[in-house]
């Protein structure tokens, strides 16, 4: 048994995206022995969830908004990525019910670069936003080796924390915060820009960067994804000769490596992909 706990669940495209790889596997593969359910938990009743699922002997979970912070302390180990982030997006349920709080946003951001032909080493990055996302993707970025790493947030106390938590991180790349009201010359600087606030979510938000920046040299990255199409940022960025890097390619690949940690198999990332189109 596998799932994800969020509040409200009922819009998440996880179960549609693990139950069609397990499908496709079938039985003799193994993959039939796995459902992966949504469960809709109420923040007052997360310990008592998380408590029960490692009962049941779930083999693990995902966790979305708004349980990703509050479940740190519900969990027994954490991996560097979840704690330097601050947020767990996938449990492991080991021996004796012992949970392991693990991020794979991060690490699911850059396969999904990889994918495309995006490599990190001694790459300039920009990221917009200082919350659980991007703080898992400021991680996964200056492991796989960026030479310089500029943060802009719309509260700056919160880039300047960030910065100051991923020195432990940094191996010897460069990290500062920039102001989110004036990234013109960060943004033009950096070859990597990557939106991992809000904007782009709601009809009518701004676009997280300035048009200017978005060109032929440039490889744009958005963690926001929409039910309906492609966001604002990445259209313009496509429009613009840009490479880009959707959202939905993130989600696929932090599922993808939640599934190879929770089953030791190489998920049918294509099956994965389809089911969330
Ligand atoms: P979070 O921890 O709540 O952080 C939100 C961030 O957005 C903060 O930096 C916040 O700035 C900023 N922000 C919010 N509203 C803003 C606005 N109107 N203008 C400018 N900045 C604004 O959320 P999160 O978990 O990091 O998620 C961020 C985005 O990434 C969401 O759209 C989420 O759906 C997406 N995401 C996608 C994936 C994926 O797999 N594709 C995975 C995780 C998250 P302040 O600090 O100033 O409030």
């Amino acid at each position: 048994m596998l799932g994800v706990i969020g509040h409200p669940i009922g819009h998440s495209l996880s179960p549609r995206m693990h139950n069609a790889a397990f499908a496709a596997d079938g039985i003799d593969a193994g993959g039939a022995d796995y459902v992966y359910v949504a469960m809709d938990v109420r923040p007052d009743r997360l310990p008592a969830a998380v408590a029960g699922l490692a009962a049941l002997g779930f083999t693990g979970f995902n966790v979305t908004m708004p349980h990703k912070e509050t479940i740190l302390q519900l969990v027994d180990e954490l991996d560097d990525a979840a704690r330097l982030a601050g947020a767990v997006n996938t449990v492991v349920a080991g021996e004796g019910g012992l949970l392991r709080g693990l991020n794979t946003d991060g690490s699911g951001f850059v396969e999904a670069c990889e994918e495309v032909g995006v490599s990190f080493t001694g790459r300039r990055v920009l990221i917009l936003g200082a919350g659980g996302a991007a703080a898992a993707i400021a991680v996964a970025v200056l492991a796989e080796g960026a030479s310089r790493l500029y943060i802009a947030n719309r509260t700056p106390r919160k880039a300047e924390e960030l910065c100051a938590k991923l020195s432990e991180v940094a191996c010897g790349a460069e990290v500062l915060v920039c102001p989110f009201d004036k990234v013109e010359d960060s943004a033009a600087e950096a070859e990597i820009l990557i939106n991992a606030t809000y904007l782009g979510m709601k009809e009518g938000d701004p676009l997280p960067l300035p048009t200017e920046s978005l060109s032929l040299e440039k490889i744009v990255c958005d963690a926001v994804y929409l039910a309906g199409g492609e966001t604002a940022l990445i259209r313009q960025a496509r429009e613009a000769g840009a490479r880009v890097v959707p959202g939905r390619r993130m989600l696929l690949y932090q599922g993808v490596q939640a599934q190879r940690i929770w089953t030791g198999r190489e998920p049918n990332v294509e099956v994965m992909s389809d089911a969330l189109c």
